[in-house]
């Protein structure tokens, strides 16, 4: 049992059961409409919804919101399989509103015979203007006291495909005087002549969100229905559709709403996400940048890393920003515990190392994990020519840089000390390459008093000669405003940070060379770097999942 406080929707829940709800009454979905991938905002409802099931012991199912085929495609319902099965979580039933279509026409004739439903022949700026505004009651429109003969013909040739979209829809008869708006009358059916990636074209009439959310819960059986906040006003709604038809001896859904995740640095909306993929942005929705989960996944985020998040900032009632960076911290603290520590240099400069034998390669022991000690060790190799990164020498620099300058010492990762003598510059004055020498008694763990001797700092190299060039890809922040979806005057892609991708050549140690797609890795004192899909047999490409250290805190 977990000993964090309850959440307000646990609360909810743990009302109901006081009240006599069993706890195998309890049902939960999540319902993703498939018509764009997941992002970091859905994942917070997966795990809202799936650490429920958890907790309760009750199922979940997965639910696609399929009502409509202009923009849903069977490609998203796969990936959003793959994404939930991904991020560790298991649904009870895979469901699909579409597979409720007949019950929903059904439900919507026996409305429509009770007088609570009519085909409207308006236009939609008729019906817009008819409804009135918050302050002013709407105005019946005129098919409003069309005979249920009438309406019970015309929702059948609608159905039947005898007109063409727009020309009719079926309309719940509710209150044209509510405050609140979407019980004006609210539209259930519209036509649209599109195949349907499940039910192609048996149908030619789909029904709107309100007229299938509670329904399809109703017909699962789902005790509380999650749902983000802007459904608040929908309440009402589900509930007058749910009054329709539930039976006595049947469980009534209940919807709760909590606050939809906002994260800095990026959006959170299929339509925009798509908005950078149709554009170019990016590369496709699995681009590393993006917030998605399978963008994350290929970033090299793992599963855990998200949940612990997600748990982390947990719900709200209001919406918030909440801070990348405590994903990235998140994701962190996972990979310093499963990573094996590798050396990689992504800015090489040539050391020479003059009083080290020509043509001998020395094969050093080195330590995967200090966190892990059953990780092993693996052999590095050591020769006269290395590479450092170009930061970590200067000819000059005060006491307080650590690394190697001319006349001072630095320890090289599980290997020696080394002093820098001198070094060769080309024309323009940059530094082709440090000459340096070595102490030949101070390698690490050789238990002489040499390799015990303190120097201030470590350093990772790699072997020119056995070194394996790869692509590395560093990324930044997708978006340079903190906030890019929260301008009034502004539109989020003016955001857009054309710096996101920095593309290098990186020099490894030869123990990557074998690398497999997905391994991850921590890169010494550089980050946490995992293969890319983009790698082939000639070709290894690294994805930069984080760097070591917050470097966007101040
Ligand atoms: P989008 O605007 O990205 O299309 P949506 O809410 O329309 O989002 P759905 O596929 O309908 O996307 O969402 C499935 C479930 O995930 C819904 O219950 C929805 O409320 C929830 N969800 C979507 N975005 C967020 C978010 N940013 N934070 C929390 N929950 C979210
Ligand atoms: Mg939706
Ligand atoms: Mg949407």
């Amino acid at each position: 049992e977990s000993k964090k406080a309850l959440n307000f929707i646990e609360h909810i829940i743990e009302e109901d059961l006081a009240d006599g709800y069993a706890k195998s009454q309890l049902r939960f979905r999540f319902p993703p409409e498939p018509n764009g991938y997941l992002h970091l905002g859905h994942a917070s409802s997966i795990c809202l919804n799936f650490g429920l099931g958890e907790k309760y012991g009750a199922p979940v199912n997965l639910r696609f919101d399929d009502t409509n085929p202009a923009k849903e495609e069977k490609a998203y319902v796969d990936a959003i399989k793959r994404d939930v099965e991904w991020m560790g979580f298991h649904w009870d039933k895979e469901c699909y509103a579409s597979d409720y279509f007949q019950e929903l026409y059904d439900w919507a004739v026996m409305l429509i015979k009770q007088g609570k439903a009519y085909v409207d022949s308006q236009s939609s700026e008729d019906m817009a203007k008819q409804k009135g505004t918050p302050t002013e009651p709407g105005v019946p429109g005129p098919y409003r006291d069309r005979s249920v003969e009438e309406n019970l013909d015309l929702f059948l040739r609608m159905k039947n495909g005898e007109f063409e979209e727009g020309k009719h829809v079926l309309r719940a008869k509710i209150d044209l005087a509510s405050p609140n708006m979407l019980m004006r009358d609210p539209i259930l059916y519209r036509v649209l002549h599109k195949a349907h990636h499940r039910t192609n074209t048996d149908w030619c009439i789909y029904p709107m969100y309100d007229w299938t959310h509670g329904q399809s819960d109703y017909l699962e059986q789902v005790s509380h229905s999650l749902c983000t906040l802007e459904f608040l006003p929908h309440r009402e709604l589900y509930d007058w559709c749910l009054d329709q038809l539930v039976s006595k001896d049947r469980l009534r859904p209940k919807q709760r709403e909590f606050a939809r995740r906002n994260l800095s640095h990026t959006v959170v909306s299929k339509r925009k996400l798509l908005q950078l993929v149709e554009g170019g942005h990016v590369t496709g929705w699995d681009d590393p940048r993006m917030p998605t989960i399978s963008g994350l996944r290929r970033r090299g985020y793992t599963p855990e890393s998200i949940r612990n998040f997600a748990d982390t900032v947990g719900i709200a009632k209001r919406e918030n920003l909440v801070d990348v960076s405590l994903l990235e911290f998140h994701v962190r603290e996972h990979l310093n515990k499963i990573t094996p520590r590798v050396m990689a240099v992504l800015n090489p400069l040539k050391v020479v190392i003059t009083n080290y034998p020509e043509g001998q390669v020395e094969w050093l022991d080195a330590e995967n994990s200090p966190e892990d000690e059953s990780m092993g060790t693996r052999k590095v190799p050591f020769s006269r020519e290395l590479y450092i990164e170009k930061e970590d020498f200067r000819e000059e620099a005060n006491r307080k840089f650590f690394r190697l300058k001319l006349g001072g010492e630095v320890r090289l990762k599980n290997g020696y000390i080394i002093k820098a003598e001198s070094c060769t510059k080309d024309t323009d004055g940059s530094i082709i390459e440090v000459r340096c020498t070595y102490d030949p008694k101070s390698r690490s763990g050789s238990g002489t008093e040499e390799s015990l001797r303190k120097v201030k700092g470590t350093l990772h190299w790699v072997s020119v000669a056995q070194a394996v060039e790869a692509e590395v890809r560093l990324y930044d922040r997708l978006f340079s405003d903190e906030n890019p979806d929260g301008h009034k005057e502004r539109d989020f892609m003016e955001f857009v940070n054309p710096n996101s991708l920095l593309v290098i050549t990186a020099y490894l140690e030869p123990s990557l060379k074998e690398a497999k797609v997905g391994a991850r890795y921590q890169f010494q004192r550089l980050g946490y770097f995992n293969v890319d899909t983009d790698t082939t047999g000639d070709n290894l490409v690294f994805n930069r999942t984080v760097t070591l250290r917050d470097t966007w805190a101040k």
